[in-house]
């Protein structure tokens, strides 16, 4: 219906602009490409001048610890005025206690709320998991799980009625207390919850029953209305992007982070506590450092602090963060300030707006993806959210979706997000810490949850996309207030060139013409054996291959896999692996092995750099370092400083180091891990050149063979054939398949000129309909034999 309008005037927009410059280079970790950052709710970015004010500030003054400088401490104490003005309220209402996160404000309620003997703990499913862990801690007597309708009722406006008459609600003394919590705004799908519900919920308890009993006995008390009740409010995502009235609206205890609201600094959090929910709070049963007046060590007597806030803030403060909060504030309202051009007579402040522009985008965003339809009249995305982009009362700025091909079928969020990385564009793909929500949005029943996480062994945080075609979880995109419309474009740009199907007649025809190219080769491969064509070792991880190719060339086998693949790797300064993602020129350096040795060419030319490969003749003198690869730690012996100049000389990044990998990752064993190493640590990776001649691009069939980074090529005479196989053996080896290949990383390099081409994967993505499949992970059936090898020539033959 609506389209989208500018929240900003055009001389706010570039003010915004100037402080995300870095988003054009190349110092993103996690992108290779001019990044398009649409994963706010994981944590927004903070504005350049924000953190060059920080630095200043640090480099000039002398700041001590709060609990030596008073200086420090009144320091400290202005941050919690200014937290408490950010949210409209005083210190004669609410007490602020900084905390490490959002979590640790969740823990502090959790491990402090007085229950009593009958005071119950209800939560709400569409909570983040760190509210499911507050279970853990709490003293009720019962655990309820409310449903999200439970709380705010079914329809909004009979919730509203029971506002707020601004005064807390006073406990009655003969009763226990029961304490509710729930989030302001679902981090999964940008739900608000109506804050109305909290005075009501206060005052009569809950409104539609007590939900579902998790734990616990259920006594004799009604636990939806026989007891005092209090209400903790999850605001992480709610604050980052919205305006908080706490005159309006007074939850007893309300935790967030600061980070998600200006993007710096990590560390700070706050809980803020009404001064009813102080009242509820029972004798802490932990002190240290500056919560107490005095603590005996000779006896059991302490005295904890008068002042609230001081008795929670166990040990020192991160006081250099807390100083730098007020900066974070003063930025978001010089960059977003209060418009005196409408809203009436007070303008419009400064999170007012910022929760327009992300509705704004959200609401535009949702629009277009609902828009989308294959040539067939299927939906191409899936939408998830509760009751639509209209209301802004309702829905912030997050949209959650999975992808659909023309027939119907899902496509995994992995590949979403691996082919959004590649473009460029990072954005969150799972379950996001809410399982809850997830399993409520994709309707994921308990039996089903079962299936998914504890038969097929999904962890949070994995790439188990999809379990029968079922997604497990899906792909979010959140924005905060330097977003611009351009960044969606390009998202919906990236999804419509990637997963819209081209028209049916279309895709047939590229096929034909493929067919047409190559008849005479395909009728001979067809009258072949399926046969191992080359391998492929890559003995400096992410280097150029060293290919063993042509009849009867072969290579040995150990219990890790071919000898010497992925033996070395290059790190950085830090330690950190250095791959062709960061550092495209890396496919330039080539290894020979001559003499018992490794040589390393950068490119044609004629200078090398030599290793020995015997490892006792490494280990003298060489110092032991640790990496991670792929979450894995490695550990490595350095190779010394010849090598390393060489390196940091070619490849232009100064500091680089050569490790030789020590202790190898040990090959999966036990059913869990084996399910893990599909992701990334199988031990071959195979392809089919079959299958990568129907993917026939504008080069050479080797140079798109390549671009896989397979060791092991082989020649079926069928395309995707290989994805059918179980088991198979090469020669005298026997494999077995771990599944599928879904990384993509890689693909769009050109393994013999380092040029990037992102549109490979988009026309694979295409061409596949979707379903991305570049290969197998296959691994030893048994390595006890550790003196086999593999031969080129030798038969494949699948069982
Ligand atoms: C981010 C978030 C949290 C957790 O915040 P931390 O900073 O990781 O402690 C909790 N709840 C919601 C709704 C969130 O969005």
């Amino acid at each position: 219906m609506s389209s989208y309008q500018a929240e900003y005037s055009v001389d706010e927009q570039a003010a915004i602009d100037k402080e995300f410059t870095r988003l054009a280079t190349n110092n993103c970790y996690c992108l290779d490409n001019k990044s398009i950052y649409l994963d706010h709710a994981g944590t927004t970015l903070y504005a350049e001048s924000q953190v060059a004010a920080a630095a200043e500030q640090l480099q000039r003054d002398v700041i001590c610890n709060p609990h030596t400088c008073r200086l420090t401490g009144d320091y400290v104490d202005q941050v919690r005025y200014k937290v408490l003005e950010f949210f409209n309220t005083n210190e004669q209402e609410y007490h602020v206690i900084f905390t490490a996160n959002a979590t640790a404000g969740l823990s502090l309620v959790a491990e402090n709320f007085d229950f009593g003997t009958s005071g119950n703990f209800h939560y709400c499913q569409e909570n983040h998991t760190s509210v499911l862990g507050m279970r853990e801690r709490v003293q009720a007597r019962a655990i309820y799980m409310l449903k999200e309708e439970q709380i705010s009722g079914r329809d909004a406006a009979s919730v509203a009625s029971v506002a707020s008459v601004n005064g807390s609600f006073k406990p009655a003394a003969t009763l226990d207390n029961s304490l509710v919590t729930f989030s302001a705004q679902c981090n999964f799908s940008g739900y608000k919850m109506p804050l109305e519900a909290i005075a009501g919920i206060q005052q009569h308890g809950l409104p539609h029953g007590p939900g579902s009993r998790i734990s616990g006995e259920a006594g004799m008390a009604d636990p939806s209305h026989d007891n005092n009740f209090y209400v903790c409010l999850d605001a992480a995502s709610f604050v980052a992007t919205n305006p908080l009235d706490l005159q309006r609206y007074q939850p007893d205890y309300v935790c967030f982070s600061f980070y998600k609201i200006f993007g710096y600094p990590t560390g700070v959090g706050a809980l803020l506590v009404s001064r009813r929910g102080a009242e509820a709070f029972g004798k802490r049963r932990f002190f240290g450092g500056g919560t107490i007046n005095y603590a005996y060590p000779h006896a059991m007597d302490h005295q904890l602090r008068e002042v609230f806030h001081q008795r929670y803030e166990d040990g020192t403060l991160p006081f250099l963060s807390i100083v730098g909060l007020l900066e974070g504030f003063r930025t978001l309202e010089r960059l977003v300030p209060r418009s005196t051009t409408d809203g009436g007579g007070g303008g419009v402040a400064t999170m007012e707006r910022i929760s327009r522009h992300v509705h704004g985008l959200a609401q535009y965003l949702e629009q277009q993806l609902r828009e989308l339809k294959h040539p067939n009249g299927q939906h191409l995305i899936e939408l998830y959210n509760r009751v639509g982009y209209e209301e802004r009362s309702r829905q912030g700025g997050i949209v959650a979706f999975n992808v659909r091909t023309d027939t119907g079928a899902f496509v995994g969020f992995g590949e979403i997000a691996c082919v959004a990385a590649l473009q460029g564009i990072l954005l969150r793909t799972g379950c996001f810490c809410n399982i809850g929500a997830c399993q409520r949005y994709l309707r994921l029943d308990d039996a089903l949850m079962d299936g998914i996480y504890k038969r097929a062994g999904r962890i949070c945080g994995d790439y188990f996309d999809l379990i029968d075609g079922q997604p497990t979880g899906a792909v979010r995109v959140s924005f905060g207030y330097m977003t611009r419309r351009e960044d969606v474009d390009k998202l919906l740009k990236m999804l419509r060139l990637s997963y819209l199907a081209t028209r049916p007649q279309q895709r047939l025809q590229l096929i034909e013409e493929q067919a047409d190219e190559l008849p005479k080769a395909l009728k001979e491969w067809a009258q072949r054996r399926p046969q191992l064509l080359q391998l492929a070792i890559y003995p400096v991880k992410s280097c150029a291959a060293l290919k063993i190719e042509g009849g009867g060339a072969n290579w040995p086998l150990t219990a890790q896999g071919l000898q010497y693949d992925r033996e070395w790797m290059i790190v950085d300064m830090n330690g950190m692996a250095i791959t062709q993602k960061r550092c495209t020129e890396l496919c330039l350096i080539k290894p020979h092995i001559r003499d018992d040795q490794l040589v390393l060419q950068y490119g044609d030319l004629s200078t090398t750099v030599t290793l020995p490969l015997s490892l006792a003749d490494q280990a003298e003198n060489s110092s032991r370092c640790r990496s991670k690869v792929c979450r894995q730690p490695v550990e490595g012996l350095d190779c010394g400083d010849e090598v390393a100049e060489w390196l940091s000389g070619y490849l232009g990044m100064d500091g680089l180091r050569l490790l030789r990998q020590s202790s190898r990752r040990s090959s999966p064993s036990g059913e869990q891990q084996q399910q893990l190493s599909l992701v990334n640590q199988a031990q071959f990776l195979l392809v089919n050149r079959s299958s990568v001649r129907s993917l026939q691009f504008e080069e050479s069939l080797d140079e798109t063979v390549d671009r896989f980074r397979a060791n092991i090529i082989i020649d079926t005479g069928t395309a995707f054939e290989e994805l059918s196989y179980k088991q198979l053996t090469i020669g005298q080896v026997q494999f077995q398949v771990e599944g599928p290949c879904q990384r993509c990383d890689m693909i769009c390099i050109n393994q013999r000129t380092g040029e990037r081409s992102p549109d490979t994967l988009t026309t694979i993505s295409r061409l596949q309909s979707g379903k991305m499949r570049f290969g197998i992970y296959i691994s030893r059936s048994s390595t006890a034999n550790s003196k086999e090898q593999l031969t080129c020539g030798d038969v494949v033959l699948a069982t």
